[in-house]
């Protein structure tokens, strides 16, 4: 397959797409013009991520599709996590020159398999090939929802609860991070339903995105270690390892929000969100932003490990 071929493999499964897709497409003009055109809100939320063959994924060890269903999952959870709804993809692909068109159809078979999933569109896109390893870039583009506000790490006040969705730990382990489900859906019933003052995914631990709240929002996070969903992931080890794993694997990709405390107990009483889990784990307090055990023990966002022992 010639690079050309490629793009028309695309066009081809996108246009299909656009046609059969959410009854009002937002997307104008799909790939194969030199620009896409998609009608959006005044207000556009967007994010990207570039995941690197050799760094995020190995090539050598998992299906390609793995690895471009991530590239797009991890957007659509920073989507989710600002409380908005994702709308439409532009996907890049730097693709090795030896057998690089083979990995990016299937990188392109896993994106397209959970855009689908989530009524994502692909707007456009990129590929080229090089000497180097695999490179995806994903560009979501979303929305907030209709009359929402979108939901930043900078609202939490004194006195919120702190609230988690899933289980936490293991996830590279298990492989969760290839195949977990952005929570796009609960944080959209979450912001449609409940006035929430911050949130944020979950990519690179509890204990770390946990301070990025409390340094945004200007609080200390104080938390309950018995209260930390801790996921049968995390198989091996004492209560306190499963613990330390929990606040410092990373790549849950699980919600962490807030909320004040009425917010919270009501949000507690309507669970299983769609079939999740949320769990109460702590109380934002007045203080410097620091986190810590609800017994005062610090909780730093590296070396962790350290302070259980
Ligand atoms: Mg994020």
């Amino acid at each position: 397959m010639s690079e050309w071929q490629f793009i028309d493999w695309i066009r081809s499964r996108t246009d299909a797409a656009h046609k059969s897709g959410p009854k009002v497409d937002p997307v104008i003009l799909g790939p194969g013009d030199d620009a896409g055109i998609v009608t959006l809100q005044p207000e556009t939320i967007a994010a990207v991520d570039m995941l690197m063959d050799g760094v995020h994924f190995e090539l050598d060890k998992i299906d390609p599709a793995l690895a471009g269903r991530k590239a797009l999952a991890v957007n659509l959870s920073d989507i989710a996590a600002m409380g908005a709804r994702p709308v439409c993809a532009l996907i890049s692909l730097a693709l090795p020159a030896k057998g690089g068109l083979n990995v990016g159809q299937k990188m392109m078979e896993g994106i397209m398999k959970l855009a689908d999933e989530f009524d994502v569109s692909i707007l456009g896109g990129d590929t080229n090939s090089w000497s180097g390893p695999a490179v995806i870039s994903v560009t979501v583009l979303g929305e907030p929802l209709p009359g929402r506000p979108t939901i930043k790490r900078s609202g939490a006040r004194a006195g919120d609860w702190v609230l988690v969705t899933g289980n936490l730990g293991g996830s590279l382990g298990s492989k969760r991070h290839l195949t977990f489900t952005p929570r796009v859906k609960e944080a959209a019933f979450l912001n449609t339903h409940f006035e929430l003052t911050s949130m944020i995914d979950l990519s690179d631990g509890l204990a770390t995105d946990a301070s990025h709240i409390a340094h945004e929002s200007h609080v200390a996070i104080r938390l309950d270690p018995a209260g930390i969903p801790v996921s049968p992931d995390t198989q091996n080890g004492s209560a306190a390892q499963r613990l330390a794993h929990a606040m410092t694997d990373g790549e849950d990709f699980e919600l962490m929000f807030t909320a004040a405390p009425e917010v919270a107990r009501e949000i507690l009483g309507k669970q299983p969100l769609a079939g999740v889990r949320v769990t109460h784990i702590g109380e934002c307090v007045a203080g410097n932003p620091q986190l810590t055990w609800r017994d005062g023990t610090v909780i730093e966002p590296r070396g962790f490990e350290h302070f259980l022992d």
